[in-house]
């Protein structure tokens, strides 16, 4: 069995959800993950913010907006008038519940239930037109069987469970179509796997069914070797480990979420990166091998603060860490980079919620200095800390503010902290000196 999952852009054009169903359509059985069509979860994320600020008005417009947009997607889709009513249906029920929303308190739950009717309309859709179609294809309800604990981690276990019963009870199919993203919380609350979230659903379910492989189809032709938004002439890359694609999701490379490659790193599978729009071209595969030495890729990730923590006692003392540490672990922050000297530590946060406490308590016993705006720019690749050419990276520093360096922490990855505005110019810089 292999979990196939196609992102936004893969089902957010008819052209495309006729791209999508000529790759599943191989006769092999499987799962299929969707997203919500390309733009959808923005604007739902609009309209949330939008009830939260009291625009009521901006919010419905918006909502008018984007039913049209599925209106016409409708009327292109499916050819008989009784299947374009029933899907009509369905997408005017969700579209007037979520007007209906427009009246209710603002919480982290009525955004939960905004962002998920994305993927509950595209999955709903395509189904209908892979049926349409003659393909024996049914849907799934995420919300069946995706859940978090806790500690937001995937509930393996239930998600196990309640995905074998789930398919179990439903008729035989060749393709199974659920959603990406969405999941229920520890209280059984609508909730998600955060923005990007479908890469992850998938090798959630890769994990739990144990896939022979799981394949993220996008708009591009796999990792790339640098953002592509932001530098010219970068390129695919072929092989990936799990360990390097980790490092690249986690600091930055868009193309996927953070925690994708953790569930099939523990379970082996082999993930795909492919390109909805250009099936033939080979992609990037990551899997257990690692291949060759050296820089392989660089990434970005923004929105970090950087920390400096002084204190004159901290010479030839020890336990001042351990101290440091503890308020971050009771504030549940993880630190993502960290370098010490006599004097100080510095150390970088993504998550700033809880700033001003965290900031207060280490106020007790050092000065603190905050500096937010920052940018980790990561280098991955097997070895290259002992690799001959990472000293050309050091060329870098001779132009930009470089503020931390994490060098050494896994043989796998070297991050630098720079100002955000100097992000661009950093990975152009690097293009230049590492490829
Ligand atoms: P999807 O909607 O299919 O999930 P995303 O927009 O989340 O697609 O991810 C694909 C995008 O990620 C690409 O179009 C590209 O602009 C961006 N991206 C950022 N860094 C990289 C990288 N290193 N390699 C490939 N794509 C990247
Ligand atoms: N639709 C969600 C988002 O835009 C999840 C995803 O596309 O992976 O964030
Ligand atoms: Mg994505």
């Amino acid at each position: 069995m292999k979990v196939l999952k196609f992102g936004g852009t893969s089902v957010g054009s008819i052209k495309n959800i006729k791209r999508v169903k000529e790759i599943i359509t191989d006769g092999d059985k499987k799962i299929v993950v969707l997203s919500a069509m390309s733009g959808t979860t923005n604007v739902l994320v609009g309209f949330s913010e939008n009830i939260k600020a009291g625009l009521v008005n901006e919010a419905l417009e918006s909502m008018d907006e984007l039913y049209a947009k599925y209106q016409v997607v409708i009327d292109e889709l499916f050819e008989a008038s009784e299947l374009k009513q029933e899907v009509s249906n369905y997408v005017d029920q969700v579209f007037d519940y979520l007007k209906s929303l427009t009246s209710e308190k603002h919480n982290e739950f009525l955004y939960n239930k905004i962002v998920s009717q994305g993927e509950l309309m595209s999955t709903y859709m395509f189904t209908k037109y892979l049926n349409q179609e003659g393909v024996n294809a049914r849907l799934l309800p995420a919300l069946g069987f995706m859940r978090i604990d806790k500690s937001n981690e995937p509930d393996d276990f239930y998600i196990k469970q309640n995905l074998q019963r789930i398919i179990d009870e439903a008729l035989p199919a060749e393709i199974y179509i659920t959603q990406g993203f969405i999941c229920l919380d520890a209280y059984g609350n609508v909730a998600n796997l955060q923005r990007g979230g479908s890469d992850y659903t998938a090798t959630i379910i890769g994990a739990v069914v144990e896939a022979d492989e799981v394949q993220i189809w996008t708009d591009i032709d796999g990792m790339h070797n640098n953002d592509p938004r932001f530098v010219e002439n970068t390129h695919a890359i072929s092989n990936l480990s799990f360990d390097e694609a980790a490092e690249l999701a986690y600091f930055g490379a868009k193309i996927l979420h953070p925690q994708t490659v953790m569930p099939a790193r523990e379970a082996n599978i082999p993930v795909r990166l492919k390109n909805t729009m250009d099936p033939e071209s080979y992609g990037t595969l990551i899997s257990q091998d690692t291949e060759g030495d050296g820089v392989k890729a660089i990434a970005a990730k923004d929105g970090i603060t950087a920390i400096k923590i002084k204190s004159a006692r901290m010479l030839q003392s020890h336990g001042f860490l351990k101290k440091v540490f503890e308020i971050f672990e009771k504030y549940e922050t993880s630190i993502d980079m960290i370098t010490t000297s006599e004097i100080a530590v510095s150390l970088t946060i993504d998550d700033a919620s809880n700033l001003e406490s965290i900031v207060e308590e280490l106020e007790k016993f050092s000065t603190v200095e905050v500096d937010s705006q920052q940018t980790i720019v990561c280098l991955a690749g097997h070895s290259i800390v002992k690799h001959a050419d990472t000293h050309k990276l050091f060329k870098v520093l001779k132009d930009i503010p470089v503020r931390m360096i994490s060098y050494g922490g896994s043989n796998n990855n070297i991050s630098l902290l720079v100002n955000t505005d100097d992000k661009i110019t950093a990975l152009k810089k690097l293009n230049s000196y590492v490829f």
